[in-house]
């Protein structure tokens, strides 16, 4: 097929053209004397991402998933009370893996659609008097159902009940994309991966951990060793890596970090927002589809999940779209397939580029039956961008 495929699911995200070329690299000498001189500061400057200052930050071969391995094998024991909420299928394999990994696990099952449940966190831990509860789990932006939740919130929960559990934020498709702030919000651990916000290919899980956590290796009983913090901290103290680390997703980092930090992080934050909304304002006003996402204040800025009307196939949606106009969407995973499919709106993009989807989805929508007036969606999108870009281009200036 003629043309680009159109990449909108929500990761891997577009790869901008700088970061492809800072990828396309020989391989170097991972052991060389001036290695450090790279890899130092970029351990400083990712700090600045998560916007720590405590904190540390790992990169390992990897990606999202193994980062969760990371922060729960180096910080706990089997058997350790955690508490969790379910949502989504991105939380829902968080806990399958704590499960897994034999913890002890409280597992708050809330409708999808909704987040974080912070009342009933807060509850739970003001009743855990013995302090039994080791860690809280939470998924920062449900990437299946397009729903973030409030971490800030959690952290107040935990304060409130003057509890010394550890937070454990899965931020694979909110860091670097939505806010995120780890000390403020006394997150002890953050994971990412690189094919998301960082605009980068797979293959690197992204971990920063507070001194609280760091210290909580000590006691950890579970088994690591390929992902074990220790042998991170000893090589990366001299600016090189327990094994061979993969440069090039470090040199693409590298250019991925001064493009975030170039731009300045609210401004991306305050670009994914706007991107986000002219996709609501299609699907809610222009088409009258409903989002999965209950209420605004769940609404993800990096990820849109549309319900189909009653009768409709989601996933023929999604397979319709890739074969017609070469469209990649996010298709419905677990209770939502065949429900809703996901237009993924993180990463290096801008207007037209959602215009273009936008239109692609209406014309999907059109073909299978599923009635909404061409051009809708397009229409409140272009009126949304249009109208609110002076004002954005005003903010970033400043
Ligand atoms: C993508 C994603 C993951 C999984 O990351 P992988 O890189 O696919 O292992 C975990 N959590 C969330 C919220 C995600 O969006």
């Amino acid at each position: 097929m003629a043309g680009r495929n159109a990449l909108f699911i929500p990761g891997p995200t577009n790869i901008p053209d700088h970061i492809r070329s800072a990828v396309d690299l020989s391989m170097e000498d991972m052991r060389a004397p001036d290695f450090p001189e790279f890899t130092l500061p970029l351990f400083q400057d990712l700090k600045k991402i998560f916007k720590t200052e405590t904190g540390q930050v790992f990169l390992f071969p990897g990606s999202g998933t193994g980062g969760w391995e990371a922060a729960i094998t180096n910080t706990l024991s089997p058997g350790d009370k955690v508490l969790i909420s379910r949502f989504g299928q991105f939380s829902h394999l968080w806990v399958d893996m704590l499960e897994r990994f034999k913890l002890d696990v409280d597992c708050i099952d809330v409708e999808w659609g909704e987040g974080v449940p912070v009342e009933e966190f807060a509850k739970r831990l003001e009743a855990d008097t013995n302090k039994e509860i080791k860690a809280v789990f939470a998924c920062h932006n449900e990437t299946a159902t397009g729903v973030t939740s409030d971490i800030a919130g959690i952290r107040k929960a935990l304060d409130a009940a003057d509890h010394p559990a550890m937070l454990y934020v899965d931020g694979v498709s909110s860091i670097a994309s939505i806010d995120f702030c780890m000390d403020e919000w006394g997150v002890d651990l953050a994971v990412s991966g690189s094919q998301k916000g960082f605009m980068l290919p797979t293959g690197l899980a992204i971990v920063a951990v507070s001194q609280k956590a760091l210290e909580a290796r000590h006691t950890a009983q579970h088994t690591r060793c390929f992902f074990d913090f220790e042998d991170m901290i000893k090589t990366n103290a001299q600016g090189y890596f327990p094994y061979t680390p993969a440069t090039t997703l470090l040199r693409g980092l590298r250019a991925s970090v001064d493009t975030l930090l170039g731009e300045g992080l609210d401004n991306v934050f305050a670009r994914h927002n706007r991107m986000a909304e002219g996709v609501r304002r299609a699907v809610t006003e222009g088409w009258g589809l409903d989002l999965c996402a209950k209420e605004p204040k769940w609404y993800s800025d990096t990820v849109s999940a549309i319900c189909v009307p009653e009768g409709f196939d989601s996933a023929e949606v999604v397979r319709h779209a890739y074969y017609e106009y070469n469209i990649s969407l996010g298709v419905g995973l677990s209770k939502v397939a065949g429900k809703v499919f996901r237009i993924g709106h993180l990463g290096s993009l801008n207007e037209t580029m959602l215009l273009g989807v936008l239109g692609g989805v209406e014309m999907t929508l059109r073909d299978l039956g599923i009635p909404v007036e061409a051009g809708s969606g397009v229409a409140q999108a272009v009126d949304y961008y249009r109208t609110t870009r002076g004002q954005a281009l005003a903010a970033a200036a400043e």
